[in-house]
Protein backbone atom coordinates (compact mmCIF):
# COMPACT_ATOMS: atom_id res chain seq x y z
CA UNK A 1 0.00 0.00 0.00
CA UNK A 2 0.66 3.89 -0.57
CA UNK A 3 2.74 5.06 2.45
CA UNK A 4 0.75 8.37 2.19
CA UNK A 5 -2.97 7.25 4.05
CA UNK A 6 -5.78 8.22 2.20
CA UNK A 7 -8.82 10.11 3.55
CA UNK A 8 -12.60 8.87 3.77
CA UNK A 9 -15.03 11.76 1.90
CA UNK A 10 -18.46 10.38 3.33
CA UNK A 11 -21.48 11.78 0.69
CA UNK A 12 -24.73 12.45 1.89
CA UNK A 13 -26.79 15.09 0.62
CA UNK A 14 -24.14 16.95 -1.60
CA UNK A 15 -24.01 14.26 -4.64
CA UNK A 16 -22.02 16.58 -6.32
CA UNK A 17 -18.09 17.78 -7.46
CA UNK A 18 -18.19 21.65 -7.72
CA UNK A 19 -18.81 23.64 -4.96
CA UNK A 20 -18.18 20.95 -2.56
CA UNK A 21 -16.11 21.48 0.59
CA UNK A 22 -15.72 18.27 2.04
CA UNK A 23 -14.40 17.10 -1.52
CA UNK A 24 -11.85 20.03 -1.39
CA UNK A 25 -10.57 19.05 1.78
CA UNK A 26 -10.71 15.53 0.32
CA UNK A 27 -8.41 16.19 -2.12
CA UNK A 28 -5.36 17.44 -0.55
CA UNK A 29 -4.45 13.32 -0.54
CA UNK A 30 -5.39 9.95 -1.81
CA UNK A 31 -8.92 9.40 -1.13
CA UNK A 32 -12.09 7.55 -1.70
CA UNK A 33 -15.85 8.54 -1.05
CA UNK A 34 -18.69 6.29 0.51
CA UNK A 35 -22.40 6.54 0.34
CA UNK A 36 -23.72 4.76 3.77
CA UNK A 37 -27.63 3.57 4.00
CA UNK A 38 -27.83 4.58 7.44
CA UNK A 39 -30.62 1.85 8.08
CA UNK A 40 -31.48 3.27 11.50
CA UNK A 41 -32.30 7.04 10.52
CA UNK A 42 -35.71 7.37 11.66
CA UNK A 43 -36.44 9.52 8.23
CA UNK A 44 -35.27 7.78 5.63
CA UNK A 45 -36.01 8.60 2.15
CA UNK A 46 -39.23 7.40 0.95
CA UNK A 47 -39.56 5.60 -2.23
CA UNK A 48 -39.77 8.07 -4.65
CA UNK A 49 -36.60 9.81 -2.85
CA UNK A 50 -35.10 6.14 -3.37
CA UNK A 51 -34.82 6.06 -7.39
CA UNK A 52 -33.55 10.00 -7.14
CA UNK A 53 -30.85 8.26 -5.13
CA UNK A 54 -30.08 5.80 -7.10
CA UNK A 55 -30.14 7.97 -9.71
CA UNK A 56 -27.48 10.69 -8.36
CA UNK A 57 -25.52 8.18 -6.94
CA UNK A 58 -25.15 5.97 -10.06
CA UNK A 59 -24.51 9.45 -11.95
CA UNK A 60 -21.45 10.92 -9.31
CA UNK A 61 -20.33 7.06 -9.31
CA UNK A 62 -19.34 8.05 -13.05
CA UNK A 63 -17.89 11.36 -12.64
CA UNK A 64 -15.88 10.30 -9.47
CA UNK A 65 -14.20 7.22 -11.51
CA UNK A 66 -13.86 9.23 -15.11
CA UNK A 67 -11.52 11.03 -12.48
CA UNK A 68 -9.59 7.83 -10.85
CA UNK A 69 -11.59 8.35 -7.65
CA UNK A 70 -13.93 5.12 -6.28
CA UNK A 71 -17.27 5.85 -4.88
CA UNK A 72 -18.18 2.55 -2.74
CA UNK A 73 -21.63 1.70 -0.93
CA UNK A 74 -21.98 0.18 2.21
CA UNK A 75 -25.58 -0.29 4.40
CA UNK A 76 -25.50 0.22 8.41
CA UNK A 77 -24.53 1.57 11.01
CA UNK A 78 -22.45 4.63 9.90
CA UNK A 79 -20.01 4.19 12.85
CA UNK A 80 -19.18 0.99 12.20
CA UNK A 81 -19.08 1.63 8.53
CA UNK A 82 -16.38 4.20 8.84
CA UNK A 83 -14.53 2.17 12.02
CA UNK A 84 -14.59 -0.97 9.49
CA UNK A 85 -13.05 1.49 6.87
CA UNK A 86 -10.56 2.67 8.65
CA UNK A 87 -9.53 -0.18 10.04
CA UNK A 88 -9.24 -1.73 6.28
CA UNK A 89 -7.82 1.31 4.50
CA UNK A 90 -5.50 2.71 7.35
CA UNK A 91 -7.36 6.32 6.81
CA UNK A 92 -6.36 8.97 8.51
CA UNK A 93 -9.04 11.69 7.92
CA UNK A 94 -12.59 11.64 7.50
CA UNK A 95 -14.56 14.46 5.33
CA UNK A 96 -18.12 15.54 5.14
CA UNK A 97 -20.82 17.81 4.56
CA UNK A 98 -22.76 18.59 6.94
CA UNK A 99 -26.80 17.69 7.60
CA UNK A 100 -29.72 19.49 9.51
CA UNK A 101 -32.04 16.69 10.99
CA UNK A 102 -31.99 16.46 14.06
CA UNK A 103 -31.20 12.69 13.76
CA UNK A 104 -28.24 13.36 11.31
CA UNK A 105 -27.07 16.41 13.55
CA UNK A 106 -26.96 13.78 16.82
CA UNK A 107 -25.41 10.73 15.46
CA UNK A 108 -22.48 13.43 13.42
CA UNK A 109 -21.40 14.25 16.44
CA UNK A 110 -21.33 10.83 18.15
CA UNK A 111 -18.64 9.85 15.16
CA UNK A 112 -16.71 13.20 15.56
CA UNK A 113 -16.78 12.73 19.16
CA UNK A 114 -15.66 9.18 18.78
CA UNK A 115 -12.91 9.45 16.00
CA UNK A 116 -11.52 12.71 17.84
CA UNK A 117 -10.46 10.42 20.86
CA UNK A 118 -9.12 7.78 18.18
CA UNK A 119 -7.05 10.91 16.75
CA UNK A 120 -8.69 10.39 13.86
CA UNK A 121 -8.85 13.78 11.42
CA UNK A 122 -12.72 14.74 11.54
CA UNK A 123 -13.80 17.62 9.54
CA UNK A 124 -17.14 18.51 8.54
CA UNK A 125 -18.65 21.97 6.29
CA UNK A 126 -21.65 23.41 4.96
CA UNK A 127 -21.82 22.60 1.58
CA UNK A 128 -26.27 22.42 1.81
CA UNK A 129 -26.98 26.23 2.85
CA UNK A 130 -26.16 30.03 2.44
CA UNK A 131 -25.96 30.45 6.53
CA UNK A 132 -25.44 28.18 9.28
CA UNK A 133 -29.00 28.09 11.20
CA UNK A 134 -27.45 29.13 14.83
CA UNK A 135 -25.09 31.79 12.61
CA UNK A 136 -28.93 34.01 12.31
CA UNK A 137 -30.07 35.28 15.52
CA UNK A 138 -32.20 37.79 16.57
CA UNK A 139 -31.22 40.75 18.52
CA UNK A 140 -31.86 38.83 21.74
CA UNK A 141 -29.88 35.77 20.67
CA UNK A 142 -32.69 33.46 20.21
CA UNK A 143 -34.21 31.90 16.55
CA UNK A 144 -36.34 34.13 14.07
CA UNK A 145 -40.04 32.51 14.06
CA UNK A 146 -41.19 34.91 11.77
CA UNK A 147 -39.75 34.81 8.07
CA UNK A 148 -39.92 38.56 6.92
CA UNK A 149 -37.07 39.39 9.53
CA UNK A 150 -35.53 36.30 9.16
CA UNK A 151 -34.73 37.02 5.29
CA UNK A 152 -33.66 40.74 6.33
CA UNK A 153 -30.89 39.35 8.53
CA UNK A 154 -30.07 36.40 6.03
CA UNK A 155 -29.11 39.23 3.49
CA UNK A 156 -26.75 40.90 5.49
CA UNK A 157 -24.40 37.68 5.59
CA UNK A 158 -22.03 37.44 2.19
CA UNK A 159 -22.21 34.01 0.61
CA UNK A 160 -18.96 32.66 -0.27
CA UNK A 161 -18.27 32.36 -4.25
CA UNK A 162 -18.23 28.51 -5.13
CA UNK A 163 -15.76 26.94 -5.28
CA UNK A 164 -14.73 24.91 -8.91
CA UNK A 165 -13.94 21.08 -9.17
CA UNK A 166 -10.35 20.47 -7.84
CA UNK A 167 -7.68 18.21 -8.59
CA UNK A 168 -8.33 14.56 -7.72
CA UNK A 169 -6.41 12.17 -6.06
CA UNK A 170 -7.92 8.52 -6.50
CA UNK A 171 -6.89 5.82 -3.85
CA UNK A 172 -5.19 3.34 -5.99
CA UNK A 173 -6.51 -0.05 -3.92
CA UNK A 174 -9.69 -1.42 -4.39
CA UNK A 175 -12.37 -0.82 -1.56
CA UNK A 176 -15.08 -3.47 -1.01
CA UNK A 177 -18.59 -1.75 -2.10
CA UNK A 178 -21.84 -3.31 -1.71
CA UNK A 179 -23.91 -3.26 -5.33
CA UNK A 180 -25.84 -0.42 -5.65
CA UNK A 181 -28.29 -1.92 -7.96
CA UNK A 182 -29.31 -4.78 -5.01
CA UNK A 183 -30.15 -2.15 -2.62
CA UNK A 184 -33.00 -1.98 -5.49
CA UNK A 185 -34.20 1.35 -4.45
CA UNK A 186 -36.37 1.37 -7.44
CA UNK A 187 -40.05 1.61 -6.33
CA UNK A 188 -42.68 0.12 -8.60
CA UNK A 189 -44.20 3.04 -10.03
CA UNK A 190 -40.95 4.94 -11.57
CA UNK A 191 -42.09 5.27 -14.99
CA UNK A 192 -43.54 8.33 -14.29
CA UNK A 193 -40.26 9.39 -12.54
CA UNK A 194 -38.40 8.30 -15.51
CA UNK A 195 -40.00 10.52 -18.11
CA UNK A 196 -40.02 14.04 -15.83
CA UNK A 197 -36.59 13.79 -14.77
CA UNK A 198 -32.95 13.65 -14.70
CA UNK A 199 -30.88 13.33 -11.44
CA UNK A 200 -27.89 14.00 -11.07
CA UNK A 201 -25.07 16.77 -11.75
CA UNK A 202 -25.23 17.37 -15.04
CA UNK A 203 -28.84 17.47 -15.26
CA UNK A 204 -29.20 19.83 -12.44
CA UNK A 205 -27.07 22.29 -14.48
CA UNK A 206 -29.25 21.88 -17.27
CA UNK A 207 -32.14 22.60 -15.39
CA UNK A 208 -30.47 25.43 -13.86
CA UNK A 209 -29.36 26.90 -17.24
CA UNK A 210 -32.47 26.52 -18.98
CA UNK A 211 -34.46 28.19 -16.04
CA UNK A 212 -31.83 31.15 -15.85
CA UNK A 213 -32.26 31.55 -20.26
CA UNK A 214 -36.25 30.81 -20.13
CA UNK A 215 -37.27 31.49 -16.01
CA UNK A 216 -36.34 33.70 -13.73
CA UNK A 217 -37.16 36.70 -15.65
CA UNK A 218 -41.09 35.75 -15.66
CA UNK A 219 -41.04 33.72 -11.97
CA UNK A 220 -42.68 36.51 -10.56
CA UNK A 221 -45.83 36.45 -13.18
CA UNK A 222 -46.08 32.70 -13.66
CA UNK A 223 -44.75 31.18 -10.21
CA UNK A 224 -48.27 30.70 -9.26
CA UNK A 225 -49.93 29.23 -12.22
CA UNK A 226 -49.54 25.12 -12.63
CA UNK A 227 -50.34 24.90 -15.87
CA UNK A 228 -47.43 27.06 -16.99
CA UNK A 229 -43.58 25.64 -16.64
CA UNK A 230 -42.91 29.38 -14.30
CA UNK A 231 -40.71 27.65 -11.03
CA UNK A 232 -37.15 26.21 -11.36
CA UNK A 233 -38.41 22.30 -10.32
CA UNK A 234 -34.54 22.58 -8.92
CA UNK A 235 -36.39 21.22 -5.13
CA UNK A 236 -34.74 17.95 -5.56
CA UNK A 237 -31.33 18.67 -7.02
CA UNK A 238 -30.86 21.04 -4.34
CA UNK A 239 -32.27 18.43 -1.59
CA UNK A 240 -29.67 16.22 -2.70
CA UNK A 241 -27.20 18.75 -3.54
CA UNK A 242 -26.55 18.21 -6.84
CA UNK A 243 -26.45 21.78 -6.72
CA UNK A 244 -25.47 23.74 -3.53
CA UNK A 245 -27.79 27.04 -2.83
CA UNK A 246 -25.01 28.83 -3.36
CA UNK A 247 -24.40 27.98 -6.96
CA UNK A 248 -27.98 28.71 -7.47
CA UNK A 249 -27.94 32.60 -5.81
CA UNK A 250 -24.88 33.49 -7.23
CA UNK A 251 -25.69 32.32 -10.95
CA UNK A 252 -28.90 33.89 -10.83
CA UNK A 253 -27.55 37.11 -9.22
CA UNK A 254 -24.93 37.11 -11.93
CA UNK A 255 -27.26 36.44 -14.59
CA UNK A 256 -30.37 38.37 -13.92
CA UNK A 257 -29.34 40.52 -10.93
CA UNK A 258 -31.77 42.29 -7.98
CA UNK A 259 -34.79 41.06 -10.75
CA UNK A 260 -34.25 37.76 -9.09
CA UNK A 261 -35.63 38.79 -6.27
CA UNK A 262 -38.70 37.04 -6.24
CA UNK A 263 -37.28 33.68 -7.05
CA UNK A 264 -34.07 34.09 -4.29
CA UNK A 265 -36.77 34.78 -1.75
CA UNK A 266 -38.13 31.29 -1.96
CA UNK A 267 -34.58 30.05 -1.42
CA UNK A 268 -34.93 31.98 1.47
CA UNK A 269 -37.74 30.24 2.48
CA UNK A 270 -35.62 27.18 2.59
CA UNK A 271 -32.90 28.65 4.81
CA UNK A 272 -36.12 29.54 7.13
CA UNK A 273 -36.67 26.15 7.17
CA UNK A 274 -33.81 24.85 7.88
CA UNK A 275 -33.38 27.55 10.93
CA UNK A 276 -36.88 26.38 12.17
CA UNK A 277 -36.00 22.54 12.18
CA UNK A 278 -32.50 23.36 13.94
CA UNK A 279 -33.84 25.17 16.86
CA UNK A 280 -37.12 23.26 17.14
CA UNK A 281 -36.01 19.83 16.37
CA UNK A 282 -39.80 18.15 16.79
CA UNK A 283 -41.34 20.33 14.03
CA UNK A 284 -41.80 17.16 12.07
CA UNK A 285 -44.22 14.83 14.53
CA UNK A 286 -45.12 17.75 17.23
CA UNK A 287 -47.21 21.14 16.55
CA UNK A 288 -44.98 24.17 17.01
CA UNK A 289 -48.28 26.05 18.74
CA UNK A 290 -48.82 23.62 21.44
CA UNK A 291 -52.90 24.53 21.62
CA UNK A 292 -52.85 22.33 18.51
CA UNK A 293 -51.55 19.45 20.73
CA UNK A 294 -55.13 18.19 21.50
CA UNK A 295 -56.98 18.87 18.00
CA UNK A 296 -59.91 17.10 17.17
CA UNK A 297 -58.78 15.44 14.42
CA UNK A 298 -61.08 12.90 12.84
CA UNK A 299 -59.85 9.26 12.17
CA UNK A 300 -61.04 8.52 8.20
CA UNK A 301 -58.70 5.38 6.01
CA UNK A 302 -61.10 6.37 3.02
CA UNK A 303 -60.77 10.05 2.97
CA UNK A 304 -57.17 9.57 3.36
CA UNK A 305 -57.05 6.87 0.76
CA UNK A 306 -59.55 8.93 -1.87
CA UNK A 307 -56.81 12.25 -1.27
CA UNK A 308 -53.87 9.70 -2.17
CA UNK A 309 -55.05 8.61 -4.91
CA UNK A 310 -57.02 11.97 -6.58
CA UNK A 311 -60.51 10.86 -6.25
CA UNK A 312 -61.84 13.62 -3.90
CA UNK A 313 -64.32 15.03 -6.69
CA UNK A 314 -62.56 18.76 -6.21
CA UNK A 315 -60.74 18.41 -9.60
CA UNK A 316 -57.98 20.83 -8.76
CA UNK A 317 -56.82 18.78 -5.42
CA UNK A 318 -57.42 15.73 -7.86
CA UNK A 319 -55.15 16.81 -10.56
CA UNK A 320 -52.39 17.32 -8.02
CA UNK A 321 -52.37 14.13 -6.48
CA UNK A 322 -52.32 12.49 -9.79
CA UNK A 323 -49.53 14.73 -11.17
CA UNK A 324 -47.78 13.74 -7.12
CA UNK A 325 -48.22 10.26 -7.86
CA UNK A 326 -46.53 10.22 -11.50
CA UNK A 327 -44.12 12.76 -11.50
CA UNK A 328 -42.92 12.71 -8.04
CA UNK A 329 -43.71 16.58 -7.99
CA UNK A 330 -46.09 18.76 -7.12
CA UNK A 331 -46.70 22.74 -8.21
CA UNK A 332 -46.28 24.70 -4.80
CA UNK A 333 -49.79 26.37 -5.49
CA UNK A 334 -51.63 23.05 -5.43
CA UNK A 335 -49.50 21.86 -3.26
CA UNK A 336 -51.19 24.73 -0.66
CA UNK A 337 -54.67 23.75 -2.02
CA UNK A 338 -54.37 19.89 -1.33
CA UNK A 339 -52.42 20.05 1.91
CA UNK A 340 -55.19 22.57 2.95
CA UNK A 341 -57.89 20.46 1.59
CA UNK A 342 -56.57 17.78 3.46
CA UNK A 343 -56.21 19.05 7.17
CA UNK A 344 -59.17 21.48 6.97
CA UNK A 345 -61.76 19.87 4.43
CA UNK A 346 -61.25 16.13 5.94
CA UNK A 347 -59.63 17.13 8.63
CA UNK A 348 -56.99 14.50 8.78
CA UNK A 349 -53.92 15.49 10.56
CA UNK A 350 -51.20 17.00 8.58
CA UNK A 351 -48.69 14.41 10.03
CA UNK A 352 -50.48 12.45 7.16
CA UNK A 353 -49.83 14.52 5.03
CA UNK A 354 -46.39 15.25 5.69
CA UNK A 355 -45.76 11.32 5.53
CA UNK A 356 -47.71 11.17 2.20
CA UNK A 357 -45.36 13.83 0.28
CA UNK A 358 -42.70 12.13 2.48
CA UNK A 359 -43.15 8.47 0.53
CA UNK A 360 -44.08 9.81 -2.97
CA UNK A 361 -42.21 13.47 -3.62
CA UNK A 362 -38.92 13.11 -5.09
CA UNK A 363 -38.25 16.24 -3.36
CA UNK A 364 -39.31 15.16 -0.25
CA UNK A 365 -37.02 17.26 2.27
CA UNK A 366 -37.81 17.21 6.74
CA UNK A 367 -36.92 20.69 6.58
CA UNK A 368 -39.11 22.28 3.67
CA UNK A 369 -41.74 19.47 4.33
CA UNK A 370 -42.47 19.81 7.91
CA UNK A 371 -42.74 23.57 7.95
CA UNK A 372 -44.64 24.03 5.06
CA UNK A 373 -47.48 21.32 5.97
CA UNK A 374 -47.05 23.03 9.90
CA UNK A 375 -47.85 26.46 8.15
CA UNK A 376 -50.63 25.35 6.19
CA UNK A 377 -52.09 23.61 9.25
CA UNK A 378 -51.80 26.92 10.63
CA UNK A 379 -50.05 25.50 13.91
CA UNK A 380 -46.42 26.82 13.29
CA UNK A 381 -44.21 29.72 13.71
CA UNK A 382 -45.29 32.32 11.08
CA UNK A 383 -48.34 30.17 9.55
CA UNK A 384 -51.00 30.50 7.46
CA UNK A 385 -53.80 31.66 9.71
CA UNK A 386 -56.18 28.23 10.59
CA UNK A 387 -59.57 29.95 9.71
CA UNK A 388 -57.88 31.09 6.34
CA UNK A 389 -59.82 28.08 4.58
CA UNK A 390 -59.25 27.79 1.24
CA UNK A 391 -62.26 27.06 -1.18
CA UNK A 392 -61.01 24.69 -3.83
CA UNK A 393 -62.82 25.76 -6.33
CA UNK A 394 -62.17 29.41 -6.46
CA UNK A 395 -58.34 28.30 -6.04
CA UNK A 396 -58.63 26.26 -9.27
CA UNK A 397 -60.66 28.87 -11.20
CA UNK A 398 -58.00 32.07 -10.20
CA UNK A 399 -55.03 29.50 -10.67
CA UNK A 400 -55.97 27.29 -13.41
CA UNK A 401 -58.84 29.06 -15.01
CA UNK A 402 -59.19 27.24 -18.28
CA UNK A 403 -58.37 24.30 -16.49
CA UNK A 404 -55.54 23.38 -18.30
CA UNK A 405 -53.66 21.50 -15.46
CA UNK A 406 -56.77 20.14 -14.60
CA UNK A 407 -57.22 18.70 -17.93
CA UNK A 408 -53.66 16.78 -18.36
CA UNK A 409 -53.87 15.21 -14.75
CA UNK A 410 -57.59 14.13 -14.67
CA UNK A 411 -58.45 13.12 -18.40
CA UNK A 412 -61.79 11.79 -17.53
CA UNK A 413 -62.94 15.82 -16.98
CA UNK A 414 -61.47 16.51 -20.95
CA UNK A 415 -64.48 18.14 -22.67
CA UNK A 416 -65.79 19.83 -19.55
CA UNK A 417 -65.37 23.52 -19.46
CA UNK A 418 -64.91 26.59 -17.23
CA UNK A 419 -66.22 27.33 -14.96
CA UNK A 420 -67.76 23.56 -14.40
CA UNK A 421 -64.58 22.34 -14.22
CA UNK A 422 -63.73 23.51 -11.32
CA UNK A 423 -66.71 22.67 -10.03
CA UNK A 424 -68.53 19.44 -11.78
CA UNK A 425 -71.22 18.81 -9.04
CA UNK A 426 -72.58 22.45 -10.37
CA UNK A 427 -73.07 21.34 -14.11
CA UNK A 428 -76.11 20.35 -15.34
CA UNK A 429 -76.84 16.31 -16.62
CA UNK A 430 -77.07 17.93 -19.90
CA UNK A 431 -73.85 19.11 -19.89
CA UNK A 432 -72.13 16.30 -17.83
CA UNK A 433 -73.83 14.12 -20.54
CA UNK A 434 -72.32 16.04 -23.43
CA UNK A 435 -69.00 16.24 -21.82
CA UNK A 436 -69.28 12.12 -21.38
CA UNK A 437 -69.40 12.67 -17.17
CA UNK A 438 -71.50 10.79 -15.40
CA UNK A 439 -70.98 11.70 -11.13
CA UNK A 440 -70.14 8.95 -9.41
CA UNK A 441 -69.26 6.92 -11.73
CA UNK A 442 -66.42 8.40 -14.40
CA UNK A 443 -66.23 11.17 -11.96
CA UNK A 444 -66.40 11.35 -8.14
CA UNK A 445 -69.04 13.39 -6.10
CA UNK A 446 -67.35 15.25 -3.62
CA UNK A 447 -66.39 13.40 -0.82
CA UNK A 448 -67.12 16.49 1.46
CA UNK A 449 -69.50 19.63 1.06
CA UNK A 450 -67.41 22.28 0.81
CA UNK A 451 -69.84 24.92 3.59
CA UNK A 452 -70.08 21.92 5.81
CA UNK A 453 -66.36 21.50 5.73
CA UNK A 454 -65.27 24.96 6.19
CA UNK A 455 -67.95 25.13 9.44
CA UNK A 456 -66.71 21.94 10.55
CA UNK A 457 -63.09 22.75 10.38
CA UNK A 458 -64.33 26.49 12.51
CA UNK A 459 -65.86 24.43 15.12
CA UNK A 460 -62.46 22.26 15.54
CA UNK A 461 -60.26 25.51 15.96
CA UNK A 462 -62.66 26.59 18.94
CA UNK A 463 -60.74 24.04 20.85
CA UNK A 464 -57.31 25.63 20.08
CA UNK A 465 -56.33 29.16 21.38
CA UNK A 466 -56.71 30.83 17.85
C1 LIG B 1 -47.52 21.06 2.06
C2 LIG B 1 -46.19 21.41 1.41
C3 LIG B 1 -45.14 20.50 1.45
C4 LIG B 1 -43.90 20.82 0.88
N1 LIG B 1 -42.88 19.89 0.92
C5 LIG B 1 -41.67 20.20 0.39
C6 LIG B 1 -40.61 19.26 0.42
O1 LIG B 1 -40.71 18.15 0.95
N2 LIG B 1 -39.44 19.61 -0.18
C7 LIG B 1 -39.24 20.85 -0.75
O2 LIG B 1 -38.15 21.11 -1.25
N3 LIG B 1 -40.23 21.76 -0.75
C8 LIG B 1 -41.44 21.48 -0.22
N4 LIG B 1 -42.44 22.42 -0.26
C9 LIG B 1 -42.14 23.79 -0.72
C10 LIG B 1 -42.36 24.08 -2.22
O3 LIG B 1 -43.63 23.66 -2.61
C11 LIG B 1 -41.31 23.41 -3.11
O4 LIG B 1 -40.02 23.71 -2.66
C12 LIG B 1 -41.43 23.92 -4.56
O5 LIG B 1 -42.72 23.66 -5.06
C13 LIG B 1 -40.40 23.21 -5.43
O6 LIG B 1 -40.53 23.61 -6.77
P1 LIG B 1 -39.42 24.47 -7.47
O7 LIG B 1 -38.07 23.88 -7.23
O8 LIG B 1 -39.84 24.66 -8.88
O9 LIG B 1 -39.51 25.83 -6.65
P2 LIG B 1 -39.11 27.32 -7.00
O10 LIG B 1 -40.33 28.15 -6.90
O11 LIG B 1 -38.34 27.40 -8.26
O12 LIG B 1 -38.19 27.74 -5.75
C14 LIG B 1 -36.77 27.54 -5.72
C15 LIG B 1 -36.38 26.75 -4.50
O13 LIG B 1 -36.72 27.45 -3.31
C16 LIG B 1 -37.12 26.51 -2.31
N5 LIG B 1 -38.53 26.77 -1.93
C17 LIG B 1 -39.52 27.23 -2.72
N6 LIG B 1 -40.66 27.37 -2.00
C18 LIG B 1 -40.36 26.98 -0.75
C19 LIG B 1 -41.12 26.90 0.46
N7 LIG B 1 -42.40 27.27 0.54
N8 LIG B 1 -40.51 26.44 1.57
C20 LIG B 1 -39.20 26.08 1.54
N9 LIG B 1 -38.44 26.14 0.44
C21 LIG B 1 -39.01 26.59 -0.69
C22 LIG B 1 -36.99 25.12 -2.90
O14 LIG B 1 -35.75 24.58 -2.54
C23 LIG B 1 -37.08 25.41 -4.40
O15 LIG B 1 -36.44 24.44 -5.19
C24 LIG B 1 -43.71 22.11 0.28
C25 LIG B 1 -44.78 23.01 0.23
C26 LIG B 1 -46.01 22.66 0.77
C27 LIG B 1 -47.14 23.66 0.72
Amino acid sequence: MSQEKPAILWLRQDLRLADNPALQAAANQPFFAVYIWDDQDPWAPGRASHWWLHKSLNALKQSLLERGVQLIFRRGNPLNILKNLIEETKAGAVYWNRCYEPYAINRDQEIKSYFKNEDISCQSFNGSLLAEPWKIQTKTKGPYQVFTPFWKALQNFTFPHPLPIPELQGWKFPVASESLEEWRLHPAWGQGLEQTWQPGEKGAWERLNRFLEEGVEAYAKKRDYPSENGTSHLSPCLHWGELSSTQIWHQVLLSHGIEALPFLRQLGWREFSYHLLFHFPELPFKPLRVSFEHFPWEVDADALKAWQIGKTGYPLVDAGMRELWHTGGIHNRVRMVVASFLVKHLLLPWQKGEEWFWDTLVDADLANNAVSWQWVAGCGVDAAPYFRIFNPSLQSQKFDFKGTYIKRWVPELQALDSPYIHSPWQASLEVLEMAGIKLGMTYPFPIVDHAFARKRALEALKTTSY
